[in-house]
C-alpha cells in the first residue's frame, strides 16, 4: 500500500504543476511538501516535513452516533488500565492530587483509579453508553456524555490542574482546535498527561485499527515533542512503551500469515474503516451479526492461539528486540504548561527534519 518514492515524487509534480495545493498540516499549519505516502480508500497520508506529523487528508471525523456503534460491548466490561495511565499514575513527576480533567474517559477505568489515588476527578465521554457504565460500574459522579467544546461552553470558568487524554490525540480531525479547548481548562501552570500509539513502535503489518476514520493523525516523538512545545508547554517526560512478550507475540504472529483464520471465518469481520461508510444503525447491525456467528468466534480463538504459539519464540528473541530499539505500542508524555508562551519559533532546520521524516515514513510502514 506504500507508495514507492518516484510515484511519490511523480504525484507532487503533477499536483504542483496542475496549481493543485497540497494539504496543511493539521499540526504546525504547514502545506505539505511532498506527495501521498500512503492511499487508503481515497484517502491519502501525507508527512509533514516541518513538524514530522503523519496525517490524512480528506477526512470527516465521526461522531458520537457512530463510535457508540462501533465499540458497542465494552459498556458490558471494565477495562485494565493501559500503559499511558499506568505510565501517569507512576510518574514521579507527575502532581498527585489535584483536580484532573480526563477527555475522553471511555468507560471511567482511570477516572476510578485517580480517584482512588487521591485526584478530585472529572470526565467528558463522546459515547454515552460509556458514560452509563463509568457511572454505574465504578460510582463516578462527575462525568458527562459530552464534547470538549459543549463541556468548555458550559463550564468557562471550570479550571484543572491536570488535564489528560489518553488514545485521544490520533482520534481527532483538527488536533491543534483539540489542544486549545485542553488548554483553556488548565489553571496556570497546569500539567497535560496523554498517550498516543507510537508510529516508530514495531510492526510488521499496520494495525487495522490505526486508519481513518478511526486514527486520523500518527504521531511519532518529534511530532509530538515539536506540538506542544509549540504551543507553550515544557515536556516533563516523554516515554516510549517498552516492546512487551505479548505485543511481539502479537507483532509476530500478524507476520506469519497462514490464511487459516479467514477461511474459518467465512466473512471477513468489518475493520472500522469499513464501518465508516455506513450510518449508526447498520454499523450496529453489522457488529451483532458478526458477533453472534459461531465462526467468527472459532476464528477468534485460532487467531489468540496463534498469538499464544508465539509466546516462546518472542520470549527468545525479546532481548535482541530490545536491543536493537524496538518498542511498543505507546508513547506517554507529560508536559507543563509555561507562564509565557515562546515568541520564537522552536522548529530546527528544515532539511534535517526532512530526512527524519521519511526516515520514519519506512519504519512505520514495512
Ligand atoms: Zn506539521
Amino acid at each position: 500500500m506504500t507508495i514507492p518514492m518516484q510515484t511519490r515524487k511523480d504525484a507532487t509534480d503533477s499536483a504542483k504543476a496542475n496549481g493543485l495545493a497540497l494539504p496543511v498540516c493539521p499540526a504546525c499549519g504547514e502545506p505539505a511538501e511532498a506527495g501521498p505516502l500512503e492511499v487508503f480508500q481515497g484517502i491519502s497520508r501525507y508527512g509533514c516535513a516541518r513538524c514530522d506529523l503523519h496525517f490524512w487528508h480528506p477526512v470527516i471525523m465521526p461522531d458520537g452516533a457512530w463510535y457508540e456503534a462501533a465499540y458497542q460491548g465494552r459498556d458490558r466490561t471494565a477495562m485494565p488500565l493501559e500503559p499511558g495511565h499506568r505510565f501517569f499514575l507512576a510518574d514521579s513527576k507527575a502532581p498527585n492530587r489535584g483536580r484532573l480533567l480526563d477527555i475522553g474517559c471511555g468507560v471511567g477505568n482511570f477516572l476510578a483509579a485517580a480517584r482512588d489515588a487521591g485526584f478530585d476527578v472529572t470526565g467528558i465521554e463522546f459515547d454515552p453508553s460509556a458514560v452509563r457504565f463509568a457511572r454505574d460500574h465504578y460510582g463516578l459522579q462527575r462525568i458527562f456524555a459530552i464534547s470538549p467544546e459543549d463541556f468548555r461552553a458550559s463550564h468557562p470558568d471550570e479550571k484543572f490542574e491536570i488535564v489528560t487524554f489518553f488514545e485521544v490525540l490520533e482520534h481527532q480531525k483538527d488536533p491543534q482546535r483539540f489542544l486549545n479547548i485542553a488548554r483553556e481548562c488548565l489553571a496556570p501552570g497546569g500539567f497535560l498527561a496523554l498517550s498516543v500509539p507510537n508510529r516508530e513502535r514495531w510492526q510488521k503489518r499496520a494495525d487495522v485499527l490505526d486508519f481513518p476514520p478511526n486514527h486520523l493523525t500518527r504521531w511519532s516523538p518529534a511530532a509530538l515533542r515539536r506540538f506542544l512545545e509549540r504551543n507553550g508547554f515544557e515536556i516533563l517526560s516523554l516515554r516510549q512503551e517498552p516492546l512487551g512478550i505479548l505485543r511481539a507475540a502479537h507483532v509476530l504472529s500478524s507476520a506469519w500469515r497462514t490464511g487459516l483464520v479467514t477461511r474459518v471465518a467465512g466473512e471477513t469481520p468489518p475493520t472500522l474503516s469499513s464501518l465508516a461508510v455506513m450510518s449508526p444503525e447498520e454499523v450496529k447491525q453489522t457488529v451483532k451479526r458478526v458477533e453472534e456467528e459461531p465462526r467468527q468466534h472459532l476464528a477468534a480463538r485460532l487467531a489468540r492461539w496463534k498469538t499464544s504459539a508465539m509466546v516462546p519464540l518472542a520470549a527468545l528473541i525479546l532481548p535482541y528486540l530490545r536491543l536493537r530499539g524496538y518498542t511498543g505500542l505507546y508513547l506517554y508524555c507529560l508536559a507543563r504548561i509555561r507562564q509565557v508562551t515562546p515568541a520564537t519559533d522552536m522548529f530546527e532546520p528544515r532539511g534535517h527534519l526532512l530526512q527524519k521524516a521519511d526516515g520514519g515514513q519506512e519504519k512505520g510502514v514495512v
